[in-house]
């Protein structure tokens, strides 16, 4: 009889961690399936000498009831969650980083601050903001864009002196629009957005100020640059 028993408890006890291995083994594949679309694109940067860089992000739990707020106030969307319909181009009109992008509480008297999703600088990458969750990077399309801003003064700092920045946007947009469907058409410049013109750029809205607004970056020529270097990226 006790021996019965020993050998029950231990056949309980081999069912347990058989289930238990099973778990740990599903969850751990479940991880990597979920992981496996931010992985992959930083490979492909990172193949192209392109360095991601994570350590610049805002912290989320702050920005998004912030942003989900001010979804709500300019889109009619109480939202922080991104699905990215276009990508909108950016100069960040200083030489070096712009950490206002990361430490603004507030702009124009409302928060969150700005902050961009990507900063580009040479062969560097800054994520500040997840491509899932909203940026305030552009007035009027911060409800369905990915915002990228390139570290440049202006249009002919950004054309003449950093080609890298330009190489590796050009990389980073093909790399978003093939992972999120966007087609070449729905890159944008700032300045086009600031048109506030839905026959210019389809997805503009403001129920604040619907107005438009002026804004010349990044640029035209600079604009079509990236746009023929994304095209050929993705042949
Ligand atoms: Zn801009």
């Amino acid at each position: 009889m006790r021996i019965q028993t020993i050998f029950l408890i231990a056949c309980r006890q081999a069912t347990a961690a058989l289930v238990l291995t099973v778990l740990l083994v599903a969850s751990a594949l479940l991880g990597q399936i979920c992981a496996a679309p931010s992985t992959r694109s930083f490979l492909r940067l990172n193949q192209a000498g392109i360095q991601v860089d994570l350590s610049r992000s805002r912290p989320l739990q702050t920005w998004k009831p912030q942003i989900q707020a001010y979804s709500m106030r300019h889109y009619g969307e109480a939202r922080w969650h991104l699905v990215p319909r276009c990508i909108v181009l950016h100069y960040t009109a200083s030489s070096s980083f712009p950490w206002n992008l990361v430490q603004s509480g507030n702009f124009a008297g409302e928060a969150p601050g700005l902050a961009s999703h990507y900063v580009v600088d040479g062969l560097k990458v800054w994520q500040i903001l997840p491509p899932t969750v909203r940026s305030r990077g552009a007035y009027g399309i911060n409800h369905r864009a990915l915002n990228i801003e390139m570290v440049a003064l202006d249009q002919a700092d950004l054309a003449r002196n950093r080609k890298k920045t330009l190489e590796s946007t050009a990389r980073l947009v093909a790399d978003l629009a093939s992972r999120f469907k966007i087609p070449l058409e729905e890159v944008y410049s700032h300045e086009e957005v600031a048109t506030m013109d839905p026959s210019c750029v389809p997805w503009v809205l403001d129920l604040v100020n619907p107005g438009p607004y002026d804004k010349i970056d990044p640029g035209r020529a600079n604009m079509a640059k990236i746009r023929a270097r994304v095209d050929d990226l993705l042949q």
